[in-house]
């Protein structure tokens, strides 16, 4: 298919799909807030591998930044990203304003409870409500058959999962490893912020879950001591303020102080100015 079609309107985009979908054309969908890197292509390139058509949204949604995020910074770059999305053979790109996500009037939100309590929940109060919501909404505009999340966002694929459980939405949820760059940082929109030396720096939040992975292996299950060693890794390098390092329940996303069942070290650091994250479930491969 070399044919990328751009929808801005919701009722296009709904008509556009249901054609599709009588048509029996099978539907994968991938949601981003565009600024594209390997990452969003990899789920791009398992969305064109499993489905007739393939649908991504562009939609820097303002619900889930709060009021001192980078709502307004957060890198854009359409006519990029068209010809990336193009190269992996997307047919559509829904590239909707405002206006048309949430007109005048607007007022219904989804929430996901515990999932979203712990981890980015703590430090970034209605971001998953916002994150959430957007999906339900785009879920509801696309009606795909399946829609596509990385893993790196852990914590979001685990409420989007939820709430497709929970909401009884008609769709497959896949997740897709975590793209890395040859040195390890995890691939992110936000990566472009950051200078030569806090480039630097970042490295230290990959740094932290390899050497949790070895402590891990080793047979260490205090969680305690593993974030301990991760925190000083961290520490050890100039520009980082560390927001959370924790080691919780993979599937409750609850803290443990021993590690029993299936557990996922997730972190968050401020390099300057730029919030990173990243995560690793232990016992894992780390993704690359
Ligand atoms: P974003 O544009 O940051 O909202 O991300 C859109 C989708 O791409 C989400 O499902 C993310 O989890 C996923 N994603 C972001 N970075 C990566 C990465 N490095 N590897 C795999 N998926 C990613």
């Amino acid at each position: 298919m070399d044919n990328l079609q751009v929808i801005e309107s919701v009722k296009a985009m709904q008509s556009h799909c249901e054609r599709l979908r009588l048509a029996g054309k099978k539907i994968s969908f991938v949601p981003t807030m565009g600024y594209f890197h390997e990452g969003h292509l990899s789920l791009m390139k398992e969305a064109r591998r499993t489905a007739d058509h393939v649908v991504v949204s562009i939609y820097v949604n303002p619900t889930q930044f709060g009021p001192k995020e980078d709502f307004s910074k957060y890198p854009r770059d359409f006519d990029r990203d068209a010809a990336m999305a193009k190269s992996v053979g997307v047919d559509v790109i829904f590239f909707p304003p405002n206006s048309e996500m949430y007109p005048e009037g607007y007022q219904t939100y989804v929430n996901v409870e515990k999932v979203t309590q712990n981890l980015c929940g703590l430090s970034r109060p209605g971001h998953f409500r916002g994150v959430t919501t957007v999906c339900c909404k785009l879920f509801n505009i696309v009606k795909p058959h399946s829609a596509v999340f990385g893993r790196k966002d852990y914590q979001q694929l685990a409420a989007i999962r939820r709430m497709v459980a929970d909401l009884n939405m008609d769709l497959e949820i896949v997740g897709m490893p975590t793209f890395r760059e040859p040195d390890g940082l995890a691939m992110s929109s936000r990566n472009v912020y950051l200078n030569k030396e806090e480039r630097a720096s970042a490295l230290t939040l990959v740094g932290s879950l390899k050497m949790a992975q070895k402590l891990y292996a080793e047979g260490e299950r205090n969680a305690v001591k593993i974030i301990r060693q991760a925190e000083k890794l961290i520490t050890s390098a100039p520009f980082t303020a560390i927001d959370y390092i924790k080691i919780c329940d993979a599937a409750t996303l609850e803290d443990v102080l021993e590690i029993k069942g299936e557990a996922v070290m997730a972190l968050a650091v401020k390099v300057g100015k730029t919030r990173l994250i990243d995560n690793s479930v232990l016992g894992d491969k780390l993704e690359a």
